[in-house]
């Protein structure tokens, strides 16, 4: 799967993608992220991307027509398989289901805005769907990308070192996971500090353990996420 992102900070993502899963995924060839610089499509001596808002008011608007020739120069054909993604505050609200629907395109190509934000007509004729990744304001969408990009990819077979072990993960509805939190973990040691691990686990008795997990899944996610029980 291949991962455009088109954004005014390419350094920005030297860091985000250079470690554990999604690396792997990439040296692995299974994954591809290309980072684009949206001032490569200006042509003013200062490669102008901004500009300011039409009615007054504060700060800067991402200008449309960088962004629309990037697109156009990155997929000079879109057809299907290909969604153009903006990353926005006023977006729907990216989640795992989203995530899961969003694996299954060949490539994806993530939009960054800026400053108070990016040209509704990119919204309205560029860009396949608006997401947000909460309810909050970020200065860019540079570590929305990443997140989306991160959430995506760990999704593809092969991906996690074992095939199926996103179906037992938080919020997954496909597996085992019933779209509840993940149940609790612990490791060694198995008493810290006076605080012990639960007996059940070290016993090795399989059914007991797969039983105790699925209790302990439904009462964190009662106390933690009431919303998530239907
Ligand atoms: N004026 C806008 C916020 C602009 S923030 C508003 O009030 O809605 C600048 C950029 O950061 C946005 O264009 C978007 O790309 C990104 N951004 C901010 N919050 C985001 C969020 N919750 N999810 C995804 N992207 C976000």
């Amino acid at each position: 799967m291949i991962f455009h992102v088109l954004t005014i900070f390419p350094e920005f993502f030297a860091v985000p993608f250079a470690h554990g899963v999604v690396k792997r995924a990439q040296d692995a060839g299974l994954i591809e992220i290309r980072i684009h610089n949206l001032r490569d499509w200006t042509s003013d001596r200062h490669r102008t991307v901004d500009d300011r808002p039409f009615g007054g008011g504060e700060g800067m608007v991402l200008k449309p027509k960088p962004i629309f020739l990037a697109v156009e120069s990155i997929w000079p054909e879109r057809g299907p398989g290909r969604k153009v993604l903006l990353l926005s505050a006023q977006g729907r609200l990216f989640d795992q289901a989203m995530a899961n629907r969003l694996v299954g395109e060949a490539e994806l190509l993530l939009l960054c805005g800026r400053y108070e934000g990016v040209d509704e007509r990119v919204a309205e004729h560029l860009a396949d769907e608006e997401i947000s990744i909460g309810n909050y304001v970020l200065s860019g969408g540079e570590l929305a990308a990443a997140v989306v990009i991160d959430a995506v990819a760990r999704l593809l077979p092969g991906v996690l070192g074992n095939d199926s072990s996103a179906a037992f993960e938080s919020f997954q509805d496909t597996g085992h996971g019933e779209g509840l939190l993940d149940c609790p973990h612990w490791t060694r040691p198995a008493d810290f500090r006076g605080w012990k691990a639960p007996e059940v686990l070290l016993n090795g008795n399989h059914e007991e353990i797969r039983q105790f997990r699925k209790r302990a899944a439904r009462e964190k996610t009662a106390r933690l996420r009431p919303d998530l029980l239907r």
